[in-house]
């Protein structure tokens, strides 16, 4: 038998798939995953429970809509594959029914911000895209205008997609998105949530872009999201470049 073609990035999905229903954020067959290769996308195939899924079971596509291998893709392909086309900085993407954020997406209705944490999604709404059947070319261009400057929203009585710069960040995403719309649900069942502003949620998006990142992780230029703490003890190479200028 020929060796498969990206046989570690095929068990990456088939993970992802298996964490995504061990986090509560799936369930059955429902949601698909899928990761950005040199050529086009791996794409988890249609209907398969994922403790079954195999790597074979990920299938090999390209953009202009082929496939190869005998086993068909996700319903939802045209969705992943315009994300792929239309939004370069995506490696990986999500779909999944999530409880809330599948009830909430039954509203209509964008998420307003109602907590900073819907900057997440990029911009100071999670919108929802408007109703087109599943699997449809009609539902991708609905969902490719709601993701419009923003990484993830809700698909109009059916549930989410998120998308990422790798597997594990669309994963992130896409459980923020459900705890997001499990907190405005709780809100909304206390009261009317008071929405932050657009000027709050200025500031806010503009610290999200190094939320999350270690001084490594860092590019040139860029300013922390918080006013650091001050750190007391000596970094290793720092301390090593004082012996080495001691010496000279
Ligand atoms: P697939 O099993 O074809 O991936 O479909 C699941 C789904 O979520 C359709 O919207
Ligand atoms: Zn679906």
């Amino acid at each position: 038998m020929t060796k498969l073609k990206y046989l570690d990035l095929r068990k990456a999905v088939i993970d992802t798939c298996l964490q995504m229903n061990e986090e509560g954020i799936n369930q059955g067959t429902s949601g698909n995953v899928s990761v950005r290769t040199p050529e086009g996308f791996l794409m988890t195939a249609s209907g398969i429970p994922y403790h079954k899924m195999k790597p074979e079971h990920v299938v090999e596509m390209d953009l202009d809509g082929g496939y190869t291998g005998e086993y068909l893709p996700s319903t939802e392909w045209r969705m992943h594959m315009d994300i792929f086309k239309h939004r370069p900085e995506a490696g990986a993407v999500v779909h999944t029914h999530s409880i809330y954020a599948t009830a909430l997406s039954c509203l209509r209705k964008d998420i307003p911000a109602f907590h900073y944490m819907i900057g997440i999604a990029g911009g100071t709404t999670l919108r929802c895209a408007t109703y087109a059947e599943y699997g449809t070319q009609e539902l991708s261009v609905a969902m490719l205008k709601a993701m419009k400057d923003r990484q993830a929203c809700l698909l109009a009585n059916h549930g989410q997609i998120a998308f990422g710069e790798n597997l594990a960040k669309a994963l992130w995403r896409a459980g923020e998105v459900e705890t997001l719309s499990h907190q405005y649900w709780a809100a909304l069942q206390a009261g009317k949530p008071v929405l932050l502003k657009e000027k709050q949620m200025t500031t806010v998006l503009a610290r999200f872009k190094t939320y999350g990142k270690q001084p490594g992780e860092l590019k040139k230029g860029d300013a922390l999201s918080v006013t650091g703490p001050v750190r007391r003890d000596v970094p290793k190479r720092l301390a090593a470049r004082k012996k080495v200028t001691k010496k000279a």
